[in-house]
C-alpha cells in the first residue's frame, strides 16, 4: 500500500520523457522528499526500485535506451501493471492531443493495473480537465487521488490567482499572460503541438496531422514566435470550481518564442477585483524571468504531488483541482458546478 510510511521516500514514477518528464527527473534529486523509480514513454519504461540514475535519464532520447529499459508499446499499462505497487506517486508529462486521451489514460490505469496513490499533471486544456472530472468516483473506489491543474498554467499562476482574489469582495477578471523561451521547438514538441492548436486556422485535428516538418515550416513562418490569445486553458474551470469567478472573467494568452531559451515577455498574472471601500484595482504578480518552464511547471507540481501525499495519508481520494487545496472564496458555487461540470455555468459573483 503506498505512501503511508511516513519516514520512506516517496516512490515517483514519470508518465513521458519528453521535455517535461526529463525536466521533472532533474527536478526530483532537489526536494528531498522523493525518489525517481521509473519512467516510461513511447518506447518503453525503465524502473529501479533504489532509484533511477537522473543524469542517464537526461541524455536520453528515448526510455529504451537505459539500462535495462523494458521495451513496450504498452508502456504506461506494463509499467503499472508489474510495478504498480512500488510506485506512490505519478507525474503525468504526456502529450494531450486527441483531447481525451489523459482522461482514457487514466481509466486504463484505474481498470487495468495495481497501483494506487496520488496522481498529478501538467494538463492545458479546459475540456481535457472536464473529462478528468466525472472520474472521480472511480478513483475513490480504486483509492487514487488525482489532482489536474498542477503545472504552471493551470497550477502555480492558477493558485496564485486563487490567493490573491481573496482581497477583493468581487473578483471582476483574471488575466495570465505567459513568456516562454525555448531554444529548440522539438524538445518540447507536445508543448508547441498544443499552443499551436490556438492559432488563427488550426484546430488539435488539424495539428494531430501535421509532419514535425510542417510544424518547423510553421514555426518559420512566424520567425519562431507564437503568439497566443483566448486560450481554451483550464485556468478557467479550475477557477470557476474553486469559487473564485465565472469561467468568463478569465483570460489566458502568451508569447512563446521557439528559438530563444530567453523569455519574449515576463509572465504575469493579474487580478482585477472590486475592494470592500468600492474601488477597483489589481494585484499583479510578476514571475521571475530567470525561470524556465520547467521550472515553472516541475516544481510546482512536485509542491501539489507533496500535499497529495499529505491528503492521501488522511484518507483523501477522487479528483481534485490545484486551486481546491488553496484559500476558498465561495463553497456553495463550486458544489453548484460540480454537480454537473460539464453543463453547468456558475452564477456570477456579485
Ligand atoms: P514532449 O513531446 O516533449 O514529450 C512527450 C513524451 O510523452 C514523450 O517522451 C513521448 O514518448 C511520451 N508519450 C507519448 N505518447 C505516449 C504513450 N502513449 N505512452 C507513453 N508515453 C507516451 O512533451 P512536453 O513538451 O514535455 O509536454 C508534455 C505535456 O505537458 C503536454 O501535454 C503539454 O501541453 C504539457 N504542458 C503543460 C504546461 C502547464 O503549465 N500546464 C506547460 C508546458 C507543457
Amino acid at each position: 500500500m503506498p505512501t503511508t510510511q511516513q519516514n520512506q521516500p516517496i516512490r515517483v514514477a514519470i508518465l513521458g520523457a519528453g521535455g517535461l518528464g526529463k525536466g521533472m527527473a532533474e527536478f526530483i534529486p532537489h526536494r528531498p522528499d522523493f525518489q525517481l523509480v521509473a519512467i516510461a514513454d513511447r518506447s518503453g519504461f525503465a524502473f529501479n526500485a533504489a532509484g533511477l540514475d537522473v543524469q542517464q535519464i537526461s541524455q536520453l532520447t528515448q526510455v529504451i535506451e537505459y539500462p535495462g529499459a523494458v521495451a513496450s508499446d504498452e508502456a504506461i499499462l506494463e509499467l503499472l501493471q508489474a510495478e504498480g505497487e512500488n510506485i506512490d506517486a505519478i507525474f503525468k508529462a504526456l502529450p494531450n492531443i486527441p483531447v481525451g486521451f489523459c482522461a482514457q489514460t487514466i481509466e486504463a490505469i484505474v481498470e487495468k493495473t495495481s497501483f494506487r496513490g496520488v496522481i498529478v499533471d501538467a494538463l492545458k486544456r479546459t475540456r481535457a480537465v472536464e473529462q478528468l472530472l466525472p472520474l472521480s468516483g472511480q478513483l475513490k473506489e480504486k483509492g487514487i487521488l488525482y489532482i489536474t491543474g498542477a503545472g504552471a498554467t493551470p497550477g502555480f499562476l492558477t493558485t496564485a490567482a486563487a490567493v490573491a482574489a481573496q482581497s477583493f469582495i468581487e473578483v471582476l477578471s483574471v488575466n495570465i499572460y505567459f513568456g516562454v523561451g525555448i531554444s529548440n521547438w522539438e524538445a518540447y514538441k507536445a508543448t508547441i503541438r498544443e499552443d499551436l492548436l490556438h492559432l488563427e486556422g488550426f484546430n488539435a485535428e488539424k495539428v494531430a496531422k501535421m509532419t514535425d516538418a510542417e510544424i518547423q515550416a510553421e514555426l518559420d513562418a512566424r520567425d519562431g514566435l507564437l503568439e497566443l490569445t483566448q486560450m481554451e486553458h483550464a485556468d478557467d474551470v479550475i477557477l470557476e470550481l474553486a469559487g473564485i469567478c465565472s469561467r468568463d472573467r478569465v483570460t489566458v494568452g502568451g508569447l512563446v518564442d521557439t528559438r530563444n531559451a530567453k523569455k519574449p515577455v515576463s509572465t504575469t498574472v493579474t487580478v482585477t477585483g472590486r475592494t470592500l471601500g468600492g474601488a477597483v484595482g489589481s494585484h499583479q504578480f510578476v514571475v521571475s524571468d530567470e525561470t524556465t518552464m520547467v521550472d515553472n511547471v516541475c516544481g510546482p507540481a512536485l509542491g501539489f504531488m507533496l500535499r497529495g501525499v499529505e491528503l492521501y495519508r488522511q484518507g483523501k481520494y477522487g479528483v481534485i483541482t490545484s486551486a481546491d487545496i488553496m484559500p476558498r472564496y465561495q463553497i456553495q458555487v463550486r458544489q453548484s458546478a460540480a454537480s454537473n461540470p460539464l453543463t453547468q455555468k456558475i452564477p456570477t459573483l456579485v
